[in-house]
């Protein structure tokens, strides 16, 4: 039986430490390792395949086989990203500083195949586009996820070439997953394809892009999904340590399974799904689990809606005068490119895809929380460290304008996110907030967002 569940957030072991190669030809894994956003473009696109993975997915390298080419270092989007760059790069526009970006269309709808939404975070819309664009030959193969067999409790990428293969990659895993290690396969083997990736993937891709030109010529398209954060991959031990599940019973393990919105949950061989907290994903575990476990790199992240993908896809959370979600099961689509309009028409004329046009409604433009934390208290830290020597990632935004009680609340934020540091009190936060205890106190917040809109609804009355 595997136990193990100690693997830490933030080390520095010395394996990690470089004795012969210049570092400035280096990604910033070698040298600042908390601005490692676990991408693995760099070993996606080391000539010498001198870089792999440690256990908790960060680059290790062998410097024996390393030439300090430049060329990781050149395509990391660890430490910079040039929004400016990749503005031009991806659209030939300038960068707007806005939140969403660049947007030809704002959609909200679902997958028309019940097979797709069942399994699906949302509308299963990023899952329905792969499986179309496979079976109508724009791409041979499309870069998705799924969690590990050997280690059900870690996800990982892989290329799916058929309509079953895509269809296990459907749903949302929160957890670091080195998605851009398969840019090694593609540059190596003919095709075209179609990569899936979370905001920093696509950052690390359109580098690479530019950079090679056989990755540019063979990357067909770039579908994102929008992003608040990931989890530390040691988020799934303790979750099912909470519950004493032994890591060897399971076999897979869900972000979202379950009724929409859904729940994380623990899948075995022989039993029922088991949930590892009460109330829904939304309600419950998600909002307080990406304070303890959030990386550091995600906590000075600044794209949370994928400003650089031709298709990005999120969760439609938009509630009604009472309170209740509007759009259960479906999704929010920003159509960023002409490729990206021309794929949505035509999965639209195929009734793949079902969507209503959202583009002049102002409340599908942003979500609030996802707003707040990344477009005002993700900048206010990155101010924040830089200003106390703390290392992070170049950016060429300027810092949004914010009050005292925002610069306040951020400080008291970043406290909270400090306790994921500490393992026994990160361990003991999650303990506490995966149990019955907190039925009650999740039924009250509950109740007081209900009150807040009906009060919301009767002034307008
Ligand atoms: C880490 C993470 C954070 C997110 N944060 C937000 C948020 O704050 N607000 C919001 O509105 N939406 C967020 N999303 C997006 C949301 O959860 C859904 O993925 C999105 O709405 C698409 O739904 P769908 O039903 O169309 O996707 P599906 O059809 O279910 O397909 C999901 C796709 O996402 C890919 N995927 C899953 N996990 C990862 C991963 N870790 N890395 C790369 N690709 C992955 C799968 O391979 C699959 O192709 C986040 C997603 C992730 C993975
Ligand atoms: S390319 Fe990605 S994995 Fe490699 S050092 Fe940079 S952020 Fe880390
Ligand atoms: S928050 Fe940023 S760095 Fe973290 S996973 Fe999301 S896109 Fe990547």
């Amino acid at each position: 039986m595997i136990t193990d569940t100690s693997s830490p957030l933030n080390t520095h072991p010395d394996s990690h430490v470089i004795t012969t190669i210049d570092k400035s030809a280096l990604p910033v894994a070698f040298f600042e390792r908390d601005l490692c956003a676990r991408t693995a473009t760099c070993l996606g696109v080391c000539p010498e395949n001198a870089i792999s993975l440690d256990e908790n997915y960060y680059p290790v390298l062998d410097e024996t086989t390393c030439t300090a080419c430049g060329k990781c270092r050149e395509v990391c989007p660890g430490g910079q990203v040039n929004f400016e760059k990749l503005s031009q790069q991806s659209f030939g526009i300038s960068d707007d500083f806005s939140f969403d970006g660049h947007c030809e269309e704002i959609l909200v709808g679902h997958a028309l195949d019940s097979s797709i939404l069942e399994k699906a975070t949302g509308g299963g819309i990023i899952t329905a586009l792969a499986i179309m664009l496979l079976e109508s030959g724009e791409v041979d193969g499309c870069v998705v996820t799924r969690m590990r067999t050997d280690k059900p409790w870690m996800g990982e990428p892989f290329i799916a070439t058929s309509r079953e293969e895509i269809l296990t990659s459907a749903g949302s895993r929160y957890t670091v997953i080195p998605l851009n290690k398969t840019l090694h396969t593609i540059r190596q083997q003919e095709g075209k394809y179609a990569i899936v990736g979370l905001p920093c993937h696509n950052h690390g891709l359109r580098n690479a892009m530019a950079q090679d030109e056989v990755l540019a010529a063979r990357i067909k398209v770039i579908i994102g999904t929008f992003c608040g954060g990931t989890l530390e991959p040691v988020v799934v031990p303790e979750l099912l340590r909470t519950k004493n599940i032994p890591l060897d019973s399971i076999t897979n393990f869900e972000f979202r399974g379950g009724a929409w919105p859904g729940q994380m949950r623990a899948v075995f061989k022989d039993k029922p799904p088991q949930a590892v907290h009460y109330s829904n994903y939304k309600d419950g575990a998600y909002n307080y689990l990406i304070g303890i476990y959030l990386p550091r790199r995600c906590q000075v992240c600044y794209d949370g809606s994928n400003l650089f993908a031709d298709i990005a896809v999120g969760d439609a959370w938009t509630r009604d005068e009472s309170g209740k979600y509007k759009y259960n099961s479906q999704s929010r689509v920003f159509v960023r490119s002409d490729l990206g309009k021309r794929i949505i028409k035509k999965a639209v004329e195929r009734e793949v895809l079902k969507l209503n046009d959202v583009t002049q409604d102002p409340s599908y433009k942003t979500h609030r929380m996802r707003t707040q934390r990344k477009g005002l208290n993700a900048p206010l830290r990155h101010a924040r460290w830089q200003k106390k020597g703390i290392p992070v990632p170049q950016y060429d935004r300027p810092l949004p304008h914010a009050s005292n009680w925002e610069k306040l609340t951020e400080i008291l934020i970043s406290m909270f996110l400090w306790t994921g540091q500490v393992p026994w009190l990160r361990y003991a936060i999650t303990k506490t907030l995966t149990s019955k205890a907190m039925i009650p106190l999740i039924k009250l917040r509950l109740w007081r967002k209900k009150r807040k809109y009906l009060k919301r609804a009767t002034s307008k009355g």
